[in-house]
């Protein structure tokens, strides 16, 4: 069998790709490992009917691609989490705390001090091109923890900051480089990740997976399902072979895969610079905890359900009216995996209770461990110092036939880069102008 394109993954990438292609008239196929689409964008039915989402949830403002998109599909863009009125919440090791009258005026002037010097560095990094920034190699090799004892911080905010980037599960901040983050605030037009107001403060009507599924009808009949890859020839013509022996040909190939399972496809045909670059990437190991609650308990002490945490789970924000979300990250992943059944969960509820102030009974606690996943093999891309000048300027280009596409591919993940890099490929093989991948 021959087509014109196979995109390799049905994730929010290869679906934005493969879906601009056979609006084009090209002849394509999505070839899936998984019995579903979406990838690491799942909505999973709760018993009451509603959709919780156990892995992409929130976007932005400066989420122009996918908001893009959205509206183009006809869906609704709605606020997020970040409407929830009251105070922030803080489960300290100490003791929780809701709101910041417990915190010195230095302890938060260090973090305002942190994210002037980020955007000062961001000022002078090309999203599209970290490598030729002037002080590229150290600024990479220095880590964000690096660079914000620097600053001198307080012990508090500097507790308060190693909080906060576990529980966004991105990791410590001594595996973050500066470059990177740089970078990323660059590629939407110098704006931290942190600055939820801009990144996560809105979300599709219905949750993220609405829009993977109006994609998934768009392409009703394109779709390979339960059609994992075991093979990449780059050639002409392109071979794919699937783990049960079926060899699929066509002129190109999109590889829309997460960095981890792409390193077990084997990859004939390309340069051995490009092989090395796409191995060279790696991501976070994550896990996602979902609480279904019978109402909105963290109304009850004015919290506004967003949480950063230094016991065992990372954090929390509001999902849903009776749900909360929380992410389980890389450092607090190992010695959870080796605890017994039931740890986990007892440990999310302690954390909900000590910033409730009070017992909480939630109705379940769902968990997805997208790190152990076998097609997803970690959460979100992780840029440790020195990183981004191993992977080098290769990064999230194409080598025609072989095309990437993928919020991997992208200066700063997220579903924004999902879509962006997606769209990208299919404009790359389709000859077609190519509209910056990042906001100008
Ligand atoms: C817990 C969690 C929370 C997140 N929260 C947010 C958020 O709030 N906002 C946000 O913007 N982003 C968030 N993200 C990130 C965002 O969801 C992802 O960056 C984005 O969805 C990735 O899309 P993708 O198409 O690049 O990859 P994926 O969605 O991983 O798709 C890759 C596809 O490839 C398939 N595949 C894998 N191996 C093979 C193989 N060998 N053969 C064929 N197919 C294969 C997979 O099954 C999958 O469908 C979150 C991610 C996680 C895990």
């Amino acid at each position: 069998m021959k087509s014109d394109v196979i995109v390799i993954g049905g994730g929010l990438g290869g679906l934005a790709c493969a879906r601009d292609l056979a609006r084009a008239g090209t002849d394509v196929i999505v070839v899936e490992a998984r019995a579903r689409v979406g990838g690491r964008v799942e909505g999973m039915k709760f018993d009451d009917g509603r959709v919780l989402q156990m892995g992409g949830e929130i976007v932005g403002t400066v989420h122009h691609g996918y908001r893009e998109l959205a509206a183009e599909l006809g869906l609704e863009i709605v606020p997020s989490y970040t409407e929830e009125p009251g105070a922030y919440g803080y489960d300290m090791l100490e003791g929780a705390h809701i709101g910041d009258d417990w915190l010195a005026g230095e302890d938060l002037s260090a973090l305002d001090r942190l994210d002037e010097e980020l955007l000062r560095i961001a000022a002078d990094v090309d999203p599209a091109d970290p490598w030729s920034h002037p002080d590229a190699a150290r600024l990479d090799n220095l880590s964000v923890g690096a660079l914000l004892r620097s600053l001198e911080p307080s012990w508090l905010a500097y507790r308060l900051c190693e909080a906060g980037a576990l529980s966004s599960a991105h990791g410590t901040l001594e595996r973050g480089s500066v470059l990177a983050w740089a970078r990323a605030a660059a590629a939407v037009g110098g704006v931290l990740n942190t600055d939820f107001d801009q990144w996560e403060n809105l979300k599709v009507k219905g949750g993220s997976s609405v829009l993977v599924d109006a994609l998934e009808a768009e392409l009703s009949g394109r779709i390979r399902f339960n059609a994992p890859v075991a093979a990449i020839h780059v050639g002409a013509p392109c071979t794919v072979t699937l783990v049960s022996g079926e060899v699929l040909q066509a002129d190109a190939v999109v590889c829309a895969l997460p960095v981890g399972p792409l390193r077990r496809v084997a990859i004939t045909g390309l340069s051995t610079a490009r092989l090395q670059s796409l191995h060279r990437q790696r991501q976070a190991l994550a896990s996602k905890g979902v609480t279904v609650l019978d109402e909105p308990v963290w109304r009850r002490v004015g919290w506004n359900g967003l949480a950063v945490s230094e016991h065992q789970i990372g954090g929390f924000w509001v999902q849903g009216e009776s749900a909360l979300s929380s992410l389980l990250g890389p450092e607090k992943r190992g010695y959870i995996d080796a605890a017994p059944p039931g740890t986990l969960t007892q440990g999310l509820i302690d954390s909900l209770e000590r910033l409730c102030g009070g017992p909480v009974e939630p109705q379940a606690v769902l968990w997805r461990h997208w790190g152990t996943d076998p097609y997803t093999l970690g959460y979100v891309t992780l840029w440790e110092p020195g990183d981004l000048m191993a992977v080098g300027p290769l990064h999230g280009t194409h080598e025609p036939p072989f095309y990437v596409a993928g919020s991997d591919h992208w200066a700063a993940g997220y579903m924004e880069g999902a879509v962006r890099t997606g769209r990208d490929a299919a404009r790359a093989i389709l000859g077609q102008p190519r509209p910056s991948l990042f906001v100008e």
